[in-house]
C-alpha cells in the first residue's frame, strides 16, 4: 500500500491503529485526499490534528509535525463569528455535515485568510470515528467583494448630493412659477422631478445595499401602530401616481415592534414595484390582518405577474426577470432584496404569489408587541 507523502511523513504513521485493516475505504482517503488541490485537515474525536494534506501546508504555512496532535484552533483568527462554530459543532455531534463561507482564519505568519469550509464527520458503525475539515480558499474573492461594496458605497454617496440638490431647486422652481409659465413648462418640469426621484430612488438602494453588506444599516426598534404606517403611505404615495387608485382593506389589531421607517421603506419598494410592472392596470390593493403572532401586510397589482421559474429567485440580490415587457422597466434588481432583508432583522417573513399575466401579491409579515 502506497501510504507515504513524498518527503514529509508517512500516512500509515498518521491513521490510528483501529482505522488500518477494518476501514480500508477510509484509509484511501488520505491518500485521495493528497492529491486534492483543496487543502484537507483530519482530527480524532479529541479534537487533534492526525492528518494534513500538502494544500492545506501550502496554505496555512504550517507543516504537518508542526501541527500534529493539535488542535486545529491554532489557525482561529477571533473574526469568525461565534454561532458558526457553535452551529458547527451541533451539528458534527448529530452526525451531520456542515458549510459555511464565514470562516476567517489566520496562517502561520498570522495572515488571515477566508475560507469555503466544509466539515463532516466519518463514522465506523454508529460511532464518530474522525472528522474531516476540506477548505477552498475565497479569500480573493471576498477581498473583491469587499472592494465593489466599497465602490457601491462611494459612489452612491457621491451621486446622492447632486441628486438632491436638483430634485430641490425643482420643486422650488415648480412652485415660483406655478402661475407664470405654459402648460407645456409645467410638464417639463414635473418630469424633471419626477425623473430624478427615480435617480433618487435608485441610488439610495444602491446605498442601502452598501450598508446591508458592509452591516452598517442603522436599525431602531421601538412599538409602533402599522395601521397608522400604512394609511400615511398611502396617502403620500397616492400623489405620486395618477395612474394607478390604491385601496386598503382590513387592519391590525394590535401595535407590532420594528423600525418605522425601514418598514415604510419596505412598502414604498412594494408599491413601486406594484406601479411599475402594471402599466396597463389601474389599481392596487393593499390588505391588512393579523394572527396571534404577527401582522401581515399584502400588496396586490394585476399587471405583468411572476413566472415560476423565476419565482425562488425574486428577493435575491440583482436578480431581475428577463421578460421583455419588465426588462424596459428601469431597476437594479436590489429592491427586493433589500426589503427581504430588512423583514429578516425583524423576525418576518416576506413571500409572492404570482402568476404570469395575473398580477402578483408581495406579503410581509412582523412580530406583534406581547407574542413571544
Ligand atoms: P427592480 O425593480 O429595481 O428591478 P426589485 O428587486 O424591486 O428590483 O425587483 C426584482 C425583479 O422582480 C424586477 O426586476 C421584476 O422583474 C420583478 N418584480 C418585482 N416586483 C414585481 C411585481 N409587482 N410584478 C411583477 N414583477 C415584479
Amino acid at each position: 500500500m502506497q501510504l507515504r507523502r513524498k518527503g514529509t511523513h508517512s500516512l500509515r504513521r498518521v491513521i490510528p491503529r483501529f482505522l488500518q485493516g477494518s476501514m480500508r475505504a477510509e484509509l484511501q482517503f488520505p491518500q485521495l485526499s493528497d492529491a486534492s488541490p483543496d487543502p484537507v485537515l483530519i482530527t480524532n474525536t479529541k479534537g487533534q490534528i492526525y492528518y494534513v494534506n500538502p494544500a492545506w501546508e501550502k496554505l496555512t504555512e504550517y507543516t504537518f509535525d508542526e501541527v500534529k496532535g493539535k488542535s486545529p484552533r491554532l489557525l482561529q483568527s477571533g473574526k469568525t463569528p461565534r454561532k458558526i462554530y457553535r452551529t458547527l459543532w451541533k451539528r458534527l455531534l448529530k452526525g451531520q455535515t456542515f458549510s459555511t463561507d464565514e470562516i476567517i482564519n489566520k496562517k502561520k505568519t498570522g495572515q488571515e485568510f477566508q475560507v469555503h469550509a466544509t466539515y463532516y464527520p466519518v463514522k465506523n458503525g454508529n460511532k464518530i470515528r474522525f472528522y474531516v475539515q476540506m477548505f477552498h480558499d475565497i479569500t480573493h474573492r471576498k477581498t473583491i467583494e469587499k472592494q465593489k461594496d466599497a465602490f457601491i458605497g462611494i459612489a452612491s454617496h457621491e451621486l446622492k448630493t447632486p441628486i438632491t440638490t436638483l430634485s430641490a431647486y425643482s420643486q422650488i422652481l415648480e412652485k415660483r412659477l406655478d402661475e407664470k409659465i405654459s402648460e407645456h413648462d409645467k410638464y417639463f418640469l414635473k418630469n424633471i422631478k419626477k425623473q430624478t426621484d427615480r435617480l433618487n430612488g435608485l441610488i439610495n438602494d444602491l446605498l442601502n445595499v452598501s450598508r446591508l453588506e458592509s452591516g452598517k444599516l442603522e436599525f431602531h426598534f421601538r412599538e409602533f401602530d402599522l395601521n397608522a404606517l400604512v394609511q400615511r403611505v398611502v396617502v403620500d404615495f397616492q400623489y405620486t401616481t395618477d395612474t394607478h387608485v390604491i385601496t386598503k382593506i382590513g387592519s391590525i389589531q394590535r401595535n407590532v415592534l420594528g423600525d418605522e421607517n425601514r418598514i415604510d421603506e419596505v412598502l414604498v419598494n412594494l408599491l413601486t414595484n406594484a406601479v411599475k410592472y402594471s402599466p396597463v392596470a389601474d389599481k392596487i390593493m393593499i390588505k391588512l390582518s393579523n394572527d396571534k403572532k404577527f401582522a401581515t401586510v399584502t400588496v396586490q397589482d394585476f399587471g405583468y405577474g411572476i413566472s415560476k421559474k423565476d419565482l425562488p429567485h425574486i428577493f435575491e440580490r440583482f436578480y431581475r426577470t428577463k421578460d421583455k415587457d419588465e426588462g424596459k422597466v428601469a431597476g437594479f434588481g436590489l429592491g427586493l432584496y433589500i426589503c427581504a432583508q430588512i423583514i429578516k432583522r425583524h423576525k418576518g417573513k416576506i413571500w409572492v404569489e404570482s402568476r404570469k399575466g395575473k398580477g402578483s401579491r408581495f406579503s410581509f409579515s412582523l412580530p406583534l408587541v406581547n407574542s413571544d
